[in-house]
Order: C-alpha cells, then sequence, then structure tokens
C-alpha cells in the first residue's frame, strides 16, 4: 500500500528537494496527502513513480563448491532458472580471485552469454574500513584487469560486506570514504549500490551445514523462508523508499551467486511479480536518481535508501532493522517451519 504519512513528504521537502524532478507529480501528491489519504488516485501502471520495481544482482561469483552443488553446477543451474523465470539481465558482481578456479573465468563468460551484465566486486573481497586506501583501490584495479574480455561489462564496483570505508572510530572523518568515491570516479566507475539487503548468505550457510550433518530437509519450505525473506525484505525497503524519497525509487536487491539462487529462483520471480514487482534491468535501476545521490552519512551497510534515510535524520533499529537481515531471525524462522529435521542414526 501506498504511503498515507504527512510526514514523509516533509522529509523529501527538508531532505531531498532536486531529488525528484516531477514537479508536477509530486504536487499531485502533496494534494493527496493534504486532502486525507484518500485512496484516490489510483496507481497508474505506467508510472514509475507507483511501480514496484526491483532488479536483481548477485555477488561474490564464482563461488566455490558447495554441499548442494559443485560450483559448475550452480551456475548452470542458476542461468536455467533465470531462464524459465525469463528475468531478463541480472548483474553478477564477480569476486575475480575465483576466476582462477577451475572454470572460473568460464562460469563468468556462460553468465555473459546468457545475457547478464558483469560487474566489479573487487579481486580479494577485503574490508575496505581496515584496508590502506592504495591497496584497496590496487584490488579494485586487479579485477577491472581480470573482467578485460569479458561481454556485458558494466562501471559499476560494488563494495564487499557493503563496506564504503567509513567503518570504525578512524574512519569517523570519511576522509577514506572519500578517497575512495574519488577513486572510482577517475575510472569511470559508479558505486553498485543495494538497496534492499537480506541474509540470504546465512540462509544458504545454515542450509549446507545440515546437508553435511544429514538432516531431512524440507525443501519446499526452505524455498518458501528464502522466497519470504526477500519479499518481506523488499517491502521493507519499499515502505522506507517512499517514506524518505516521496516516491518509489527503483530496488536493487543484494543477492549472492548461493545454492539457493540455484534452486529457487524461479520461485523466488514469480512471488514477487504475484506481489506486484515488475523485474527490471539493472541497467534501469543504476539510472534512477539514487544513483548519484551520494549520501552524507558514514552509514552504509544496510543500502543506500537507508543511507539515505539517515541523513534525512531517520533513526532508531525499529526503523531500520528487518528479519530478513537478521541472523537470528533467520533461524527462528527455519525452527518455526520445521524446514530441517535432524535424523536420528538408530545404529548409534
Ligand atoms: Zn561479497
Amino acid at each position: 500500500m501506498r504511503v498515507c504519512r504527512g510526514r514523509g513528504v516533509g522529509r523529501h521537502d527538508l531532505g531531498f528537494s532536486g531529488v525528484d524532478m516531477r514537479i508536477s507529480a509530486l504536487i499531485g501528491l502533496i494534494f493527496v496527502l493534504l486532502v486525507g489519504c484518500t485512496p484516490e488516485p489510483t496507481p497508474k501502471p505506467s508510472s514509475e513513480k507507483y511501480t514496484k520495481r526491483i532488479a536483481l544482482t548477485y555477488d561474490d561469483a564464482p563461488r566455490g563448491d558447495g554441499s548442494v552443488y559443485s560450483g559448475v553446477d550452480r551456475t548452470s543451474s542458476f542461468i536455467a532458472q533465470l531462464e524459465e523465470a525469463n528475468t531478463g539481465p541480472v548483474a553478477i558482481f564477480v569476486t575475480t580471485r575465483g576466476m582462477n578456479k577451475q572454470e572460473g573465468r568460464q562460469r563468468i563468460e556462460a553468465y555473459a552469454q546468457a545475457g547478464h551484465l558483469i560487474a566489479n566486486h573487487s579481486d580479494t573481497h577485503m574490508w575496505a574500513s581496515p584496508t590502506p586506501t592504495d591497496i584497496y583501490i590496487a584490488d579494485i584495479d586487479r579485477a577491472e584487469e581480470k573482467l578485460e574480455g569479458i561481454p556485458n561489462r558494466r562501471p559499476w564496483y560494488r563494495f564487499p560486506y557493503l563496506d564504503e570505508g567509513s567503518r570504525g572510530e578512524e574512519n569517523r572523518d570519511l576522509v577514506k570514504r572519500d578517497q575512495l568515491r574519488k577513486a572510482l570516479a577517475d575510472r569511470g566507475l559508479i558505486s553498485g549500490y543495494v538497496t534492499v539487503d537480506t541474509f540470504d548468505w546465512h540462509l544458504d550457510r545454515l542450509w549446507q551445514d545440515a546437508v553435511k550433518r544429514g538432516a531431512k530437509i524440507d525443501t519446499e519450505a526452505l524455498s518458501k523462508v528464502y522466497t519470504d525473506m526477500v519479499l518481506d525484505a523488499a517491502e521493507h525497503f519499499d515502505v522506507m523508499g517512499q517514506e524518505v524519497l516521496g516516491r518509489r525509487p527503483a530496488q536493487v536487491l543484494l543477492l549472492h551467486e548461493n545454492d539457493l539462487a540455484a534452486s529457487f529462483t524461479v520461485d523466488l520471480v514469480r512471488a514477487l511479480r504475484a506481489d506486484g514487482w515488475t523485474i527490471i534491468s539493472p541497467d534501469e535501476a543504476f539510472a534512477d536518481p539514487i544513483a548519484v545521490h551520494l549520501p552524507k552519512t558514514g552509514f552504509a551497510g544496510m543500502g543506500r535508501i537507508a543511507a539515505l534515510a539517515a541523513d534525512a535524520g531517520y533513526k532508531g533499529a525499529e526503523f531500520f532493522d528487518h528479519w530478513s537481515a537478521d541472523e537470528k531471525g533467520i533461524e527462528t524462522r527455519l525452527a518455526d517451519d520445521g524446514v530441517f529435521t535432524e535424523s536420528v542414526d538408530i545404529n548409534k
């Protein structure tokens, strides 16, 4: 549902004038809010302001063998899932040290040949904040070199751990963050920011562990947890985006090239569409005005919309936190749904 909160518009006017250039549409929204949150006007599907749009992006490819899929099989299965789901292009953010592994480069080329977009997620996946700036930038450059010759490249850099160099007391002055921003700009790169963050990596790890210890796995229930995790997170940041920006920005979903993606992407995309989302290309998502609206805050770990919310003065765990980005929250949901059942060895 649409935001029917005068506060959202106030924040927009105070903090974000100039973000949304469609002034006439904004005046229309203000009018609607002033006259009392009536259900009119009906959102027009053709209007970006009211359309739930989300781009799918996957980090850390090519990841190594897991207990469900080998790396090579995972890539094949994932590409097949994306094709069956008819997603169009998704973004694959490559950690290029993985390209040294067996068939690592071929796996990235396979994504590109399937029409997906290839971008930089560093060579060795370091935290930016504790790493000397020159070493960190050299790692970005090394990744760009290794990606040379791969089709469908895009000039996007995704910070590992969403650490943009502003964590910790020693980086509070934001000098390192700004040096890294300048380094990206000097190279013609933009931050491949996210707006919808989930802990899919934690859910995947729990699944891998359950397989290893021989637990019985309810695959349908696991898919439902994965899907609900993403749906609820998307809803959370959709509401936040409207609250903070007074419009619906194109969302950028952060997931990982893991066995969950290789197994449940068809289910996930079906559920997103049933919930009113349109899957868009990352090209469209990174053309949103928030792509050039660099946050002032050093708070970067929950993505671009959360950072812009912090800039606008929003505070508190209640506003920002969500079970999809919480290890305990995910574990509770798995237990509640009985996804893993421990097997009993009768010979013991
Ligand atoms: Zn990563």
